[in-house]
């Protein structure tokens, strides 16, 4: 059998059969196993309700684990409370859009208001995914029509 590269560390190796695409290297054999797992619990709700209910047994098991990770780790610590304090703001946000929408009863309540100093103009619009061109584009009033 030929030798193929494994994706996990790119060098080659001979596999065993043809389903075999990762080295058998340790890490290699645990990124492999990752990457399983996050496509069973994509893909499997029982595996993902098991694996919860299985982490949530650990974890009583375990109760100092998060503390003494947050000790060990205190880089990633910081950064995930910053995270978090980002994401609590967009709940925050998220919550408060929310009631003002149950309240009025519409959904967008940031919507912009016509300004016409705001939007007068000349502006390039920049493709940043499709590869083309930047077109320039004049932005002026419609005339109104009288009868
Ligand atoms: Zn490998």
């Amino acid at each position: 059998m030929d030798s193929i590269p494994c994706p996990s560390c790119d060098l080659f190796f001979v596999p065993r059969n043809k389903l075999q695409i990762y080295c058998s290297g340790s890490d290699c054999q645990r990124a492999r196993k990752a990457l399983w797992q996050k496509q069973k619990l994509a893909c499997d709700p029982v595996y993902k309700k098991d694996q919860k209910l299985s982490n949530q047994k650990w974890l009583l098991n375990t109760p100092d684990y998060w503390a003494d990770y947050r000790q060990r780790n205190p880089k990633k610590a910081d950064r995930n409370r910053a995270l978090q304090k980002v994401r609590n703001c967009q709940s925050q946000k998220n919550k408060a859009h929310f009631k003002a929408s149950k309240v009025i009863g519409i959904a967008k309540m940031d919507s912009s208001k016509p300004s016409k100093d705001m939007l007068l103009g000349q502006y390039w619009l920049v493709p940043t995914v499709a590869k083309m061109d930047p077109v320039k584009i004049f932005i002026t009033t419609a005339p109104v029509c009288s009868p």
